[in-house]
């Protein structure tokens, strides 16, 4: 029962932690085993140029398929990786995974395709990442700048000064870097001019409602003209549906990343849907027509 300490109320446990505690020490040697007998799995959701409509790019995303508990959400294991630790043998494999798919696809007919890779605080914390990053791009044959590293506001700016010098390093090694999430964070604006970025992911809640709220289609268009201001790529992610794709288009956002486009794809899923492919698909008729 909750054991309450002294007038502060301190709240050392209660049932309901009990069972958090206990779901994560279970979670946690799930994980190990995930790795041991390789149960991770990257998937890949495209990513849509708004210019002619082609694939350029993907976005690696952790799917873990339990034989006992079934399919767990990054959501769900994430937090419990970072916490023990796991995130960063977790990452690696990820990362790997991710570049030599990348790797893979550029030789065959699909390419080049850039490929996101969503980092954790704990990995951009890790001063050997920058090294660790390069080293697998070499091992795999994949040239530095077709790897997109995302970021979140809150872990660039987990550590600002050494959040800049990572940055540096990367941009150095010729790896793009992309503020994932953007626009939910808490922090200033002013970390824009100081980070050598290279894209701007506009956040899912802003597109959403896009066409139907006025606030979230002025920030959007917001972001996006500032973004084309400081010479930054812009992508909106969750898009879903072909009115979104329209106000995004007219607004000038460069790339689209959603349902409406294609879910995340197991490696082989992604093959048969980049061989059927049609770019103009996701084209304006209007455009198709001028193009012809
Ligand atoms: P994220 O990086 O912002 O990834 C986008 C999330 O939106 C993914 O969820 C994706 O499946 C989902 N999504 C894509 N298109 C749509 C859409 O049209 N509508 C909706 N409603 N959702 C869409 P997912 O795969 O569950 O991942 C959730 C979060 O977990 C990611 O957010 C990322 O922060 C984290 N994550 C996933 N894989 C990794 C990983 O390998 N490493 C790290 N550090 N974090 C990861
Ligand atoms: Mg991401
Ligand atoms: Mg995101
Ligand atoms: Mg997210």
């Amino acid at each position: 029962y909750a054991k309450k300490e002294g007038r502060r109320g301190f709240c050392f446990s209660n049932p309901a932690m009990q069972e958090q505690s206990a779901r994560n020490l279970q979670l946690v040697s799930a994980m190990n085993d995930a790795l041991e007998h390789d149960q991770f799995q990257v998937h890949f959701q495209p990513q849509i140029s708004m210019q002619d409509g082609h694939v350029v790019g993907v976005e690696a995303l952790l799917r873990w398929q339990h034989p006992e508990f079934g399919f767990i959400s990054p959501g769900e294991f994430m937090p419990v990786a970072e916490e023990s630790g796991l995130i960063l043998s977790i990452g690696e494999k990820v990362l790997r995974s991710a570049v030599r798919q990348a790797r893979s696809w550029m030789s065959e007919d699909f390419g080049p395709l850039t490929v996101g890779v969503n980092l954790s605080v704990v990995q951009f914390r890790d001063p050997h990442l920058p090294e660790l990053v390069s080293r697998i791009l070499k091992e795999e044959g994949l040239p530095p700048e077709y790897l997109d590293l995302e970021l979140t506001e809150s872990v660039a700016m987990s550590n600002p000064q050494s959040g800049i010098d990572m940055m540096q390093q990367f941009h150095e090694r010729g790896v793009q870097i992309s503020i994932d999430d953007f626009g939910t964070g808490y922090s200033s604006l002013s970390y824009l001019k100081k980070f050598k970025l290279h894209k701007l992911k506009i956040d899912q809640s802003f597109v959403r409602d896009i066409t139907t709220d006025p606030e979230d289609k002025a920030i959007v268009g917001a972001i996006i003209q500032m973004a084309k201001r400081l010479g930054l790529r812009t992508i909106a992610e969750g898009v879903e549906t072909s009115e979104q794709m329209e106000y995004l288009r007219e607004q000038g956002c460069d790339e689209v990343q959603g349902y409406y486009c294609s879910k995340p794809l197991s490696s082989e899923q992604f093959q048969i849907f980049a061989k059927g492919y049609e770019a103009e698909a996701f084209v304006l008729p209007a455009q198709r027509m001028a193009a012809s």
